[in-house]
Order: C-alpha cells, then sequence, then structure tokens
C-alpha cells in the first residue's frame, strides 16, 4: 500500500450501476473504503441512516456546508448531497483507497481542490440500456425517471471531462477494473 491512498471519484448517470459496481468491488477489496455521503433527500424504503447516507434536515445541510465540514456539495435532481470532508482526509493519510460515488458538479470540485483525485466515468452499453435498468431498479415515480433520464443527457456529455472511462456492461468486469485502479 502506498504512503497515501487513492482518492477515486465515480460518476455517471442515475441507473447505470454506480452502486452496484462499486458494492461488489468493496465485497472483492474491502482495503477501499467508500465514503458516506450527507444528504437532505429522503430515505428510501430499506435505505439505512449512516450507511447509505447520514440523512440531514435541509437547516443542518446548510450548517455542514457553511462550517468547511464537507469537501464538495452539489444539488441533483431538486436535493443537496455532499462529501463529509474529515473521514476522507483520514483514510487516504492512512493509504487507504476511497471511493466517492458523487454527480459531476461535485466531481469537478474534488478535481480542482485535489488535482490528484482520478475521475471515473461509469458508462451505460448504450442509452436504452440505462433507461431500462432505471426502470427495472423500480425505485423511482414516473416523474423521477424522467427526471434522472433529463440530467442524464447533461450527465453523458461530462464523459470528456474524466480521466478514464469504464462501461458497465458486466458487473464482474467492472468491478475488476476500479479495484486494479484502486492500487495503481
Ligand atoms: P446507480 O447507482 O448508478 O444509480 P444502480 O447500481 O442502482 O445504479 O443500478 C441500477 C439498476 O441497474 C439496478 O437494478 C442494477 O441491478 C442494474 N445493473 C447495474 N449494473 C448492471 C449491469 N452491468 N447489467 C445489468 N444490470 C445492471
Ligand atoms: P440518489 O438520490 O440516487 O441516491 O443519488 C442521486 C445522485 O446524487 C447520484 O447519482 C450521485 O451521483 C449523487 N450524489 C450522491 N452523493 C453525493 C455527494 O456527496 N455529492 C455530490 N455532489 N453528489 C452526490
Amino acid at each position: 500500500m502506498s504512503d497515501i491512498g487513492k482518492l477515486l471519484v465515480v460518476v455517471g448517470p442515475s441507473g447505470v450501476g454506480k452502486g452496484t459496481v462499486i458494492s461488489q468491488a468493496l465485497e472483492q477489496d474491502p482495503t477501499i473504503w467508500l465514503s458516506v455521503s450527507g444528504t437532505g433527500r429522503e430515505p428510501r424504503p430499506g435505505e439505512v441512516n449512516g450507511t447509505d447516507y447520514v440523512f440531514v434536515s435541509r437547516d443542518e445541510f446548510s450548517e455542514m456546508t457553511q462550517s468547511g465540514a464537507l469537501l464538495e456539495w452539489a444539488e441533483y435532481a431538486g436535493n443537496p448531497y455532499g462529501t463529509p470532508r474529515q473521514p476522507v482526509q483520514e483514510r487516504l493519510s492512512a493509504g487507504q483507497s476511497v471511493i466517492l460515488e458523487i454527480d459531476i458538479a461535485g466531481a469537478r470540485q474534488v478535481k480542482a481542490n485535489l488535482p490528484e483525485a482520478v475521475l471515473i466515468f461509469l458508462a451505460p452499453p448504450n442509452v436504452a440500456e440505462l433507461e431500462r435498468r432505471l426502470r427495472g431498479r423500480g425505485t423511482e415515480t414516473e416523474e423521477s425517471v424522467q427526471r434522472r433520464l433529463a440530467i442524464a443527457q447533461t450527465e453523458l456529455a461530462a464523459e470528456p471531462e474524466c480521466d478514464l472511462v469504464i462501461v458497465n456492461d458486466d458487473v464482474q468486469v467492472a468491478a475488476a477494473q476500479l479495484i486494479e485502479l484502486a492500487h495503481r
């Protein structure tokens, strides 16, 4: 393990499989640490506070932004999301690789502050498959699916800004590529 861990920022449109690929990578390589974001959105059924997100009120979120507690933050589909700074810095200093699963606006802020961060674009095999996955997950209302598909157009355009692209065709293959990057 190197002295300072790798900071991998995984971006890509909602429904592309970021959560699926990252959890597969973590299962295979428990030395990688996934940052837990704070958010002002409501928990989905089954989501656990402190594990999936730290769920906070709008006021608590503003307080986090103002006190500098967040490495980056952004609004996504009408809700605020942000990365707590301290746990990320502690893990990196301890030599552990860290994954951030955040939107492109947040990824730009991370890259501006920490140029050594590696921005990884998780791409769908094609747009029809993206829509199929987003609906297949069954967690969103039709309105939310439409909103996320509209945002996906902007997110797909962000691919050239990223340092590397992983196509999520096969979950195992994509996860193995992510693990390789964590130790490169
Ligand atoms: P994201 O975190 O990017 O929003 P998810 O990880 O929730 O996406 O995945 C969205 C849906 O797509 C889930 O139902 C998941 O099981 C499915 N999925 C993810 N990766 C693949 C893949 N490589 N092939 C087929 N289905 C996938
Ligand atoms: P979801 O509501 O599906 O959990 O997340 C929606 C989007 O918010 C995801 O696609 C993810 O990229 C983004 N997101 C999650 N956490 C963060 C964060 O801490 N910062 C930023 N900028 N975006 C985040």
